[in-house]
């Protein structure tokens, strides 16, 4: 060869490299294969192996099995053997809720949901799929009897977040799992908040879970990616990967990489994140600026013996309503030092936001309201700082909102 073909190929690939303590990142966007038979069998689906990366990668799936991994831990299926799930990765948590509704649901049917959704999804549910002719019916998921009225007209989909974002309202799983089963409707739950750790839908018989593994999966804020884990079922998981392929809303190798890294410390740092947000929480309750805490794991929250019995811990996530309205929160928010104001949650430092201006400013000011987004409200984030330094900064900054 001479030196431009030198330049251009690839070294022979060392088998050696198999042997790499951690994952590699696989950066290749395809395969090459000496026998052309090969690749036609891959494309047909005789045969399994790697194509093209917007349909898989080795680092995507190595996530995809340490998260099917990781929520099937603890269970087992109806023949008494360790439950075994399929998961696939995504771009981001939008990428997997609208595959997921994209895979359950189709033009004339329904998704009946709860009003109290994050932000994003509020508005794919009303701004794009209720366009394309999908029935969309939020309601109080607490009110069982109205629940089953919608399942029982052509629904498709029963789609829960609990604790919900951002006012921590949590729905009985089981409760509406085997309401949904009844009426022959399969439930999927955004777990994002709670996490395989502190909560497992599919033990409460949720048909699939979704995550923004962007948040706490990840754990670092280095980067967006998303997660759809589901029983294996051979129909779904071929419309589940037809979308994703198609709709090329796929993760990529550096991100799922990030994304196994970040797991490795996922139960430590759940541990520590739930600690300092029940101090936190507490301090709030405390505080004369402060009018409501909503934090699942506080005893006078509705939803405590909710919780106590369908997760291990009470989360990282609080809002709190200021009685000044939003120029205390204003005033708040500018005074804090060490808790940084940014939108996601997640992360290793405790993050501040106001979701009446941030996360749910697309959803209409009306609904908003309804479902306890106030002008006052504040969303925290706990991270995993000394709870003096974060009890110090919150101190200050609330009494300078009083
Ligand atoms: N679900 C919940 C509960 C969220 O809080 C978010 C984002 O904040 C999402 C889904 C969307 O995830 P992503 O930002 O990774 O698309």
């Amino acid at each position: 060869m001479r030196p431009a073909s030198l330049c251009v190929h690839e070294p022979h690939a060392d088998p050696e490299w198999l042997h790499a303590h951690i994952t590699p990142i696989a950066a290749t966007t395809t395969y090459a294969y000496e026998d052309p038979e090969h690749l036609r069998q891959l494309f047909t689906g005789e045969r399994s192996g790697y194509v093209y990366s917007r349909w898989s990668n080795p680092t995507v799936v190595a996530a995809e099995e340490k998260l099917a991994t990781l929520e099937a831990c603890g269970l087992c299926d109806d023949q008494g053997q360790p439950l075994r799930l399929k998961a696939r990765l995504f771009g981001s948590g939008m990428a997997a809720i609208s595959t997921l509704m994209l895979a359950f649901v189709g033009p004339g049917r329904k998704i009946v949901t709860q009003h109290n959704l994050y932000g994003g999804s509020h508005e794919l549910l009303l701004q794009v799929l209720r366009p394309l002719g999908i029935d969309v019916v939020m309601l109080h998921l607490k009110d069982l009897a109205q629940v089953e009225r919608e399942l029982q007209q052509n629904a498709a989909l029963l789609y829960v977040e609990t604790p919900s974002n951002p006012t921590l309202e949590c729905y009985d799983l089981a409760s509406l799992a085997a309401l949904a089963r009844s009426c022959g409707v399969p439930m999927a739950v955004d777990n994002t908040f709670a996490t395989p750790l502190l909560q497992q839908p599919l033990a409460c018989g949720a048909n699939a879970v979704v995550y923004s593994a962007t948040k706490f999966l990840n754990g670092h804020g280095n980067a967006v990616t998303g997660a759809l884990i589901f029983h294996p079922n051979e129909e779904l998981e071929k419309r589940v990967f037809m979308l994703a392929k198609l709709l090329g809303n796929n993760s990529n190798a550096f991100e799922a990489w990030l994304l196994l890294n970040g797991l490795k410390t996922l139960a430590v740092r759940m541990e520590r994140h739930c600690r300092n947000a029940l101090q936190v929480a507490t301090l709030l309750h405390r505080h004369p600026a402060v009018q409501r805490v909503y934090y699942p794991g506080l005893p006078d929250h509705p939803d405590h013996p909710l919780v106590r019995r369908q997760m291990k811990d009470f989360g990282a996530m609080i809002s709190f309503e200021l009685r000044g309205g939003w120029s205390a929160a204003r005033k708040f928010l500018q005074r804090l030092r060490l808790c940084r104001m940014a939108v996601s949650l997640g992360t290793t430092d405790t993050l501040v936001q106001h979701p009446a201006s941030m996360s749910h400013a697309g959803v209409d000011p009306d609904l908003r309201r309804a479902a306890g987004i106030t002008d006052g409200l504040v969303r925290m984030s706990v991270g995993l700082e000394d709870a003096n330094d974060l009890a110090e900064d919150l101190t200050q900054a609330l009494n300078a909102a009083e």
